[in-house]
């Protein structure tokens, strides 16, 4: 029914999330929502898929879970189809922030309310809510962590990664750490021996491993063949830090932070991948962020029930992200750093890793 709806209001003219959709009195089972995920290729998408199809379905909804395989048409075609499919609402994860704008008209034309999944979707009025983290906090929370590891003294030699440019996470992230570092660099007590400290010259296409690793590679023949230490890598996902320390690995680094001639620089990250945290249980990467992705679906499901029942969503934050063309209200969620010595606490305890997977690293 809620495709010849869709298909109709379309015909029609539509004027908006909401306007024209009328699904309030609609029983969930009625209605159906798509969720549209960048790519399995991180573990932390799959498991973002997995809790916002789980927790729409035990509300009762129908759920239409796509995986974009970080394919832009890929993913534009695969919105359309939920929304010539007649789905009620949208949840989407983008792959790159400004290339969903047609097929987000198309739903404001159905009335098909859209919720912008951890990553903002940008350049688009018919942007009805954004679900994500502090994500400026990340950034800091990376360089304070950064910062901890090398510890007192100084100067100490670093470098910088960031993610891909598309991703307007990306650009908070960096931003965030840089309002760490940039005091230090200028003070001198952190040095970048590449001299490469804008976004364009750091960042990672599609955040891929096999870039990140490629790029330090570079950097190591480029900056330190004659024999400079490497103190500290800020890398702002774990994906990128795994690429990171491989490429560290292989030019002599380790094994560990504290063991070997040339110790393991301090390597951030970030998402918890649980590659990543027995890495740090094995003092082989400093620290990452976590980012509850549970509750993430959570507040994603609440916003599309919210909009589903006629309602406008509860946000906690209406003036930080501006997405080209509206300040769109958002509901953001705390981070929390995770080292060696708080795994447990953070990690296993809430029950997000299990011990075992922990020790094993899968
Ligand atoms: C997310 C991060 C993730 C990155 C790569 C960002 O948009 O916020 O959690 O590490 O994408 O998948």
């Amino acid at each position: 029914a809620s495709a010849v709806l869709a298909l109709t209001l379309a015909a029609c003219g539509g004027e908006g999330a909401g306007s024209n959709n009328d699904t309030s009195d609609a029983a969930p089972e009625d209605l159906s929502i798509g969720v549209s995920m960048p790519t399995e290729t991180s573990e932390r998408w799959i498991a973002d898929g997995n809790s916002v199809q789980e927790q729409l379905e035990a509300e009762g909804y129908e759920v239409d879970l796509q995986y974009a395989g970080d394919d832009i048409p890929t993913q534009a075609q695969q919105v359309d189809s939920m929304i010539t499919q007649g789905v009620d609402a949208l949840i989407v994860a983008a792959i790159d922030g400004t290339a969903l704008s047609s097929q987000l008209q198309a739903a404001a034309d159905a009335g098909i309310p859209v919720i912008s999944y951890d990553r903002l979707i940008r350049d688009s009025e018919n942007v009805d809510f954004y679900v994500s983290f502090d994500n400026f906090q990340v950034g800091v929370a990376q360089a304070e962590s950064l910062v901890e590891g090398l510890g007192e003294g100084g100067p100490f030699n670093i470098e910088l990664f960031a993610g891909s440019l598309d991703d307007n996470n990306a650009h908070f992230f960096f931003d965030g750490a840089m309002s760490v570092l940039q005091p230090l660099i200028d003070a001198g007590t952190l040095v970048v021996p590449s001299g490469q400290t804008d976004i364009e010259q750091v960042a990672i296409l599609r955040w891929q491993q096999e870039t990140a690793q490629r790029r330090m590679e570079d950097l190591l023949t480029s900056s330190y063949s004659g024999g400079q230490q490497l103190d500290g890598v800020l890398s702002p996902y774990d994906g990128l830090s795994r690429g990171i320390i491989t490429a560290l690995q292989n030019a002599g680094y380790g094994p560990t932070i504290s063991e070997g001639d040339r110790p393991m620089p301090i390597v951030t990250g970030q998402d918890a991948e649980i590659a990543s945290v027995k890495l740090i249980a094995d003092g082989v990467q400093y620290s990452t962020i976590f980012k509850d992705t549970r509750l993430l679906a959570e507040q994603a499901v609440v916003a599309a029930q919210a909009f589903l029942e006629g309602e406008e969503p509860e946000a906690n934050d209406t003036e930080t992200y501006d997405n080209g063309v509206k300040v769109v209200p958002s509901y953001l969620l705390p981070i929390e750093t995770v080292t060696a010595d708080n795994i447990q606490e953070v990690l296993v305890d809430s029950g997000y890793w299990t011990a075992e997977e922990v020790a094993s690293g899968q």
